[in-house]
């Protein structure tokens, strides 16, 4: 039976968020982002021209089937017949409908499991694929058979911590209040002892994020990996860190805000540490391959002939479609900063795009 309800978030947050800080002082940051995104995506659908942002399967659906052509063909090559279709954060369902008709036409149909925690966003999903089973984390997905995975624009939503130097060494960002008027401020604790040696010089003011979320789930799902057999692919904006820099940012109207302004109103998100989910991936026993960018990714799985294939049938979309395919892989659009990164079991084959 599947199951879409959850509670929808109590209104009012700022409300909540200030009485919290009164009563208890100031708050990681981490803790400030949680409320705020789980508020933001439990009363909203924020995508699309009319929403706040975009991502890339809603540009095109070339993207969702290129994404189905990659696990296509690595289920293939790995040789295996019973796998699950599961993904994290799927937004409104349009990938796992592109990726998943793709499979169909290879002769696959995987049972699908999503990893979801907005109820809005559950119902979109569930008019793209209502045959889907619905989770709040990996604990209810059967343990039998690989997992073939994918996670696109997930891991940045995940809240992040962050540290600050100080004249007085390393401090967290904490996050404070006047009335409901937020802002970060340093802490009193000293935090130099998980500064990487490399980075604890660094001038005053500068910033190094971690996000012990987003380690915590890609452990967890590399433990499964690497018990029950799969692959995960990830998507998203980053670097290969640890590095210096503040990627807190907050998005409304597709418009910049500030993340400190209306939480609850504006999705908050943060660059993905690609380099830290690779060490935390190799810690439990996957191979791990790439990043590359999405750029790259998209023109190695045949983007270019997949475009003129689809304008061949449509003639008078060719435009469009060509634009779509420079919005995805182009070095000034998302192509450079999007990274892809697959980790796969032991033994498994090297996915394609990663050659
Ligand atoms: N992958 C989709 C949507 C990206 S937006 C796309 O590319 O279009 C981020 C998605 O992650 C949303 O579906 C949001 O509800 C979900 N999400 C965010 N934080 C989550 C959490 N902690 N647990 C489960 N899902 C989460």
């Amino acid at each position: 039976m599947t199951d879409l309800t959850i509670p929808s978030p109590e209104p009012l947050l700022p409300e909540r968020l200030a009485r919290a800080i009164t009563l208890g002082g100031p708050i990681p940051l981490s803790q400030f982002m949680a409320a705020a995104n789980a508020h933001y995506y439990g009363t909203r659908d924020p995508l699309g021209t009319r929403g706040d942002f975009t991502t890339a399967p809603e540009i095109s659906q070339m993207f969702g089937e290129l994404v189905g052509a990659w696990i296509a063909d690595l289920a293939a090559r790995a040789g295996v017949e019973n796998s699950r279709y599961v993904e994290f954060g799927p937004g409104r369902g349009t990938l796992a409908a592109d990726a998943l008709r793709v499979l169909g036409k290879a002769g696959m149909r995987p049972a699908v499991h999503f990893v979801e925690n907005s109820a809005t966003l559950r119902s979109a999903q569930a008019e793209r694929v209502p045959d889907a089973e619905w989770h709040l984390d990996l604990v209810g997905v059967p343990e039998d058979g690989p997992m073939l995975v994918v996670a696109n624009e997930f891991f940045d939503a995940l809240p992040i911590r962050q540290l600050i130097a100080t004249g007085e060494g390393w401090r967290e960002r904490l996050v404070a209040c006047q009335d409901t008027l937020f802002l970060p401020v340093a802490g009193d604790r000293g935090f130099d002892m998980i500064i990487p040696k490399h980075l604890r010089e660094a001038a005053p003011g500068s910033i190094l994020e971690t996000s012990p979320a987003s380690v915590a789930v890609l452990r967890g799902l590399a433990a499964r990996l690497e018990k029950q057999g799969g692959a995960a692919l990830i998507i998203d904006y980053g670097y290969e860190g640890p590095a210096i820099g503040d990627t807190l940012q907050a998005v409304r109207g597709h418009q910049y805000a500030n993340p400190f302004d209306a939480p609850g109103e504006a999705d908050l998100t943060a660059h993905v540490d690609f380099g830290t989910l690779k060490e935390a991936a190799e810690v439990e026993g996957l191979v791990v391959h790439g990043p590359v960018s999405q750029g790259a990714f998209l023109k190695a799985l045949g983007i270019e002939a997949r475009t003129e294939a689809l304008a061949r049938v449509a003639p008078d979309r060719a435009e469009q479609l060509a634009a779509d395919r420079d919005r995805l892989i182009g070095d000034q659009a998302m192509g450079e900063l999007f990274k892809v990164m697959a980790v796969t079991a032991q033994g498994w084959p090297v996915p394609a795009g990663f050659a």
